[in-house]
């Protein structure tokens, strides 16, 4: 998608702090452009990610040695710089992960926090919630980041390198530049009129005023800076001391250009706040689906309870055999069931009485399965049931419709030769965060703090995703790993995508597990969205087939939606073999890499 350029395309880059970092420091040969491949199979390990700059970082780490941990981080800190608009150091995300020596599975929740000074009313004014638009582009929406503590987390628990060593493909991509894409551009124009109202969002995305042209060199020195000083200083940098002083005071005073008349909203996140972060080690989500294990995210993301009661509900039905409308009619209507429950019972379990366990036990599943009818569609929003006394068709209280989350983060996914897996799903919420960068620090704050209700849906009804102080913003992100009976991986994915997440994680996992799809076929096949709305969103391949007309035969209502998420997974082979696998198209395709290819990327079917 985007690869470090030639140096004689380095003399574009037209932004004079780029211009006068680079001509302090000249820049070192920018390695081989990375080819752009959606599946690759072989051995030595496997990296997924949307962009092949960064899948390159994690192949190098694997490939000098390093574990599916430290090329994951190094991924990662690769995509703060070529998917700056997407994630970086000052967002959250979860990591999912797999210790082949135990064949057992962990997650670090590293999710953003509300500040610790929050209420319910974090996003109210004379009681009435603020315009989405505004809260977003405000310092209110910043939690306190949970990147940087996550990889420090991930790293002293199973990395075997330092995170020096880790960030060095990243800063190398940042201090050289990486060359941008239509997407890259296309984001940033998309983000034009809030980043002006940010001059160092503006002086950093907007080169010399303009937006970045296709083909040109994108240099982020200042971010370069930054992961040095966080491989000199440790992740504890951001925490604590000047950068967090940085970015206490960014988002107390929003560094808003007064001519622009943007009303950027001061937040409350203090240095405490980021002294106090902690990310969260729990147990995942676990679901048995036809024989295997299917691990995610528990709460704080509603990503492990919803796919998994999705898939309990569906696994009555025979899905391999089921025609593809019925295929389709029965994944619709679980996932609609199960974003039912989740608007109703998932928020953050530190602050909720969040019913994990119940959510995803299959007696409740049964009770909800027998909902769905072959030759109707259920009403949305449709009533949550009650996962603590399952009643047989069971629905019970008030329906919560499904809120608007962002629609952009990204998903890697790693093994390692010694069998180890990470799937880690990470995001600073919509395209672009807050929109507000820390000044002469090279990224942008998340508003990760908009995941939150601003008020509930019916005041009669609780609602277990209200701010408070310290408390972790519901999220959909599902990073998935699925075990065999044996406890050993078949398969690892996620996506992003806000709440479509979900429908698409279920979606690509039954295309996988039950329709006999190869990995790369199932991230690509059209997909649909159900989400407790009247209306089912479908992608153009979708929409534009006979099958729409079937289902709206029995009652389907649809609408377009032209693009639903970015996955990647991977999926292990006999032989110390992996195949990597990703988009074929979608962001404009991503990229799977392998260490050492396999010519032929064989038994690519799924299990
Ligand atoms: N903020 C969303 C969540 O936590 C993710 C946003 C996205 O995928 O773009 O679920």
């Amino acid at each position: 998608m985007r690869r470090p350029v030639a140096r004689k395309l380095s003399v574009l880059a037209v932004s004079a702090a780029v211009v006068s970092v680079g001509a302090a420091a000249p820049p070192a040969a920018p390695p081989t452009p990375p080819g752009k491949v959606p599946v690759a199979a072989g051995w030595g390990g496997a990296v997924a990610s949307v962009d092949p700059d960064a899948s390159a970082a994690g192949i190098e780490v694997l490939r000098n040695g390093g574990n599916a941990v430290d090329a994951a981080v190094a991924t990662a800190a690769a995509l703060g710089v070529t998917e700056p608009y997407s994630a970086g150091i000052g967002g959250g995300g979860y990591f999912v992960y797999y210790d082949a020596r135990s064949r057992t599975v962990h997650t670090v929740d590293g999710r953003e926090t509300a500040p610790l000074t929050a209420d319910s009313g974090l996003f109210l004014e004379n009681g009435k919630p603020i315009p989405f638009a505004e809260a977003v582009s405000s310092g209110l929406a910043v939690g306190t980041p949970g990147t940087p503590a996550t990889w420090r987390t991930a790293l002293d628990k199973w990395g075997s390198k330092r995170l020096g060593a880790l960030l060095k493909p990243a800063v190398r991509l940042a201090r050289d530049g990486f060359t941008v894409d239509p997407t890259f551009r296309a984001q940033t124009a998309a983000n034009e009129t809030r980043f002006r109202h940010f001059p160092d969002t503006a002086e950093l995305f907007l080169p010399d005023g303009k937006l970045p042209v296709v083909g040109s060199t994108f240099k982020n020195p200042d971010l370069a800076r930054t992961y040095e000083e966080l491989a000199r200083k440790g992740v504890g940098a951001l925490y604590r001391g000047d950068l967090a002083e940085d970015i206490a005071d960014t988002v107390n005073k929003p560094p808003v250009d007064p001519a622009s008349g943007w009303n950027a909203r001061p937040g409350d996140l203090s240095e405490k706040d980021l002294a106090a972060y902690r990310v969260r080690l729990q147990a995942p989500s676990r679901t048995s689906y036809r024989g295997l294990d299917v691990y995610s995210m528990a709460p704080s993301s509603s990503g492990g309870t919803t796919v998994g009661e999705a898939l309990n509900i569906l696994e009555r039905t025979d899905l391999s055999k089921a025609s593809q409308a019925r295929y389709l009619h029965r994944y619709i209507e679980a996932s609609r069931i199960a974003f039912a429950d989740r608007g109703r019972w998932v928020g953050d379990p530190a602050f909720e009485d969040v019913p994990t366990k119940e959510l995803l036990s299959q007696r409740y599943a049964d009770s909800r399965a027998c909902l769905i009818k072959d030759d109707a569609v259920l009403t949305s929003p449709l009533a949550p049931g009650d996962p603590r006394r399952p009643a047989a068709c069971g629905t019970g209280g008030t329906a919560v419709p499904t809120t608007y989350e962002g629609e952009d983060t990204t998903h890697l996914t790693v093994a390692d030769k010694w069998g180890n897996v990470v799937a880690y799903t990470l995001t600073i919420e919509q395209t672009g965060g807050s929109g507000i960068t820390v000044p002469g620090r090279g990224f942008l704050l998340n508003n990760e703090l908009t995941d939150f209700s601003f008020a509930p849906a019916d005041p009669a009804v609780h609602d277990p995703n209200l701010p408070g102080p310290g408390k972790r913003p519901r999220s959909s992100m599902s990073p998935t790993i699925v075990l065999d009976r044996h406890d050993r991986p078949v398969v690892a994915l996620g996506s992003p995508g806000g709440s479509t997440i979900i429908t698409t994680v279920l979606q690509t996992l039954t295309g996988f597990l039950d329709r006999g799809l190869p990995l790369v076929d199932a991230i690509a096949a059209p997909r649909a969205s159900q989400r407790n709305a009247a209306q089912t969103e479908l992608e153009p391949g979708l929409y534009d087939s006979a099958l729409r007309a079937e289902l709206e035969g029995i009652g389907h209502s649809f609408r377009l939606n032209p693009e639903i998420g970015a996955a990647t997974g991977v999926q292990r082979l006999p032989g110390g073999k992996w195949l990597a696998a990703a988009e074929t198209v979608r962001r404009g395709g991503g990229s799977a890499m392998v260490v050492r290819p396999a010519f032929q990327p064989e038994a690519m079917s799924p299990r």
